[in-house]
């Protein structure tokens, strides 16, 4: 990930002629869905999943196999065949049974979940599918997600780790987390910075002592946290490592977040500067959002061209689990597998691993390095900002721009092989949700919006931005 002088042509140049090599190499057969993270987007290409090539990666301080992917119960099926984080419905107990028995038949041993996963029914669907195997296959991985105030008294938290236990019918907990480290919150109108929070929720109260004996005790075997947000606040537990001896901990890292998490969210920190902390420290590494949420899955297409190219055979959402596991302190990686095909996608590109190589890496650096200059705007869609005095659908123009950049459909260039088919779906689905005196070169930039959004977007500037764009698709000027 090093070399930042190449040219974008250059890199075009890099991506084919190993596609003409790669091309005649591939062999497969079989069917995989691409992986979203999120749903089933695209078909790719098919393959025969071997039992016995799982990828393990060994814990310094247990001596276990731990399998470099982990499963991630945050967003598990439902009877009405969605994702339960998505839609509250029932889970649908009889699929999770049977993407459990795949996984460990396919040599998957980590299972990741909370008591906040699926509103609170992910710990008791693990514990159904789980307690089906001997206790000696798998380990077990939740955490202690105490983000509510009522929960930060010593009874309500150690309560919530007694009801993890019960749930996931079990006598002790492989993998334990302090869930959302770095986290802010309000307390009677008053809000908390991280480091507060970390103090409330466990330290003022007695729940960390209370935990490290449970860890001496053997019903904790490894004890960690993940990380979201406030960077003092994980420094803070890497510099008393000493103290704690913290036997992992869980960050955001796949070859986007690397270098751009800043730039993304400004709130967050470059996977770089956490791994390699964490490196330093000896802390083996958990890795979440593997494929940020489902974008790097649905790269817009002329960079997903850039990935098919050089590995006809494998999924653009492979790259990121091939690049993430390429770094040595990654003791697992999770992902929140709903689908039977979203398995089969990470089981077959990690079992087992081919290890991401120079040129490779230095192809997915010019691939984030242009991914990010389409940032997606962080617009809920709230309305807060509404009604704007000359008019301007502010919530819908970045939904509408959003939406583009989520389905491919955003060019840097109108030599980008999908510029036609872009510039297309641009301007005639913006002119069709916004109306042509609401869109975004009526916004004159006088501010009254701005104090209103919750989630501080720049409203004017970002309005700015995208009608600088559009402008330049309508004159075929990019
Ligand atoms: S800055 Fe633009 S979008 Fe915001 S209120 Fe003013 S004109 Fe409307
Ligand atoms: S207030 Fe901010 S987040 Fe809400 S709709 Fe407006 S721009 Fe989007």
């Amino acid at each position: 990930m090093s070399d930042k002088n190449i040219s974008r042509r250059e890199f075009l140049k890099i991506a084919g002629a190993s596609a003409a090599v790669t091309a005649v190499a591939a062999t497969g057969c079989g069917k995989v869905a691409e992986n979203s993270g999120l749903g089933n987007t695209t078909t790719s290409v098919s393959k025969n999943i071997p039992t016995d090539k799982m990828t393990y990666r060994v814990n310094p301080k247990t001596g276990e196999k731990v399998s470099i992917l982990g499963y991630g119960f945050m967003r598990l099926p439902t009877i009405s065949n969605q994702s339960a984080r998505e839609s509250g419905d029932e889970i649908d107990q009889e699929t999770v049974n049977q993407l459990t028995d795949y996984a460990i038949e396919h040599g998957l041993n980590l299972f990741d979940t909370s008591p906040a996963y699926c509103r609170g029914m992910s710990e008791h669907a693990m514990g159904i599918a789980l307690s089906r195997h001997p206790r000696d296959k798998y380990f077990i991985s939740t955490k202690l997600s105490t983000f509510s105030p009522q929960q930060w008294t010593f009874e309500a938290s150690t309560g919530m780790y007694k009801n993890s236990l019960k749930e996931l019918q079990t006598d002790h907990i492989d993998y334990l987390h302090l869930h959302g480290i770095g986290m802010t919150s309000f307390v009677d109108g008053k809000a908390l910075d991280g480091l507060e929070c970390l103090q409330k929720r466990y330290i003022e109260n007695g729940v960390l002592d209370f935990l490290l004996k449970e860890r001496e005790a053997g019903r904790i075997r490894n004890l960690g946290f993940s990380y979201h947000g406030d960077v003092k606040v994980f420094d803070y537990l890497v510099d008393n490592n000493d103290k704690y001896h913290w036997d992992f901990a869980m960050i955001q890292m796949n070859y986007v977040d690397w270098k751009y998490a800043k730039q993304i969210n400004p709130s967050n920190t470059d996977a770089e500067y956490l791994y390699n902390r964490l490196t330093d420290a000896g802390i083996p590494v958990f890795v979440m959002e593997p494929i940020l949420g489902g974008r790097l899955a649905k790269l817009p297409t002329h960079l997903a061209e850039n990935l098919r190219e050089r590995r006809p055979e494998s999924s653009v959402a492979s790259w990121s689990f091939r690049w993430i596991a390429t770094h040595p302190n990654i003791l697992t990686i999770l992902s929140g597998m709903t689908y039977m095909e979203h398995l089969q996608d990470n089981l077959s590109t990690l079992c087992p691993l081919e290890e991401c190589t120079e040129d490779e890496n230095v192809l997915l650096q010019r691939v984030a390095d242009e991914f990010v200059k389409f940032p997606l705007v962080p617009c809920t869609a709230c309305q807060y900002c509404m009604p704007c005095p000359y008019g301007v659908d502010i919530p819908t123009t970045f939904t509408h721009y959003n939406k583009c950049v989520n389905e491919g459909f955003i060019s840097v260039s109108t030599q980008d092989a999908n510029f036609v088919e872009a510039r297309k779906r641009f301007l005639i689905g913006y002119d069709r949700v916004v109306e042509p005196k609401r869109q975004a070169n009526h916004c004159i930039g006088c501010g009254v919006c701005q104090p209103h959004c919750p989630q501080n977007i720049r409203i004017a500037d970002k309005l700015r931005d995208i009608d600088k764009y559009i402008e330049q698709l309508r004159q075929e000027t990019l």
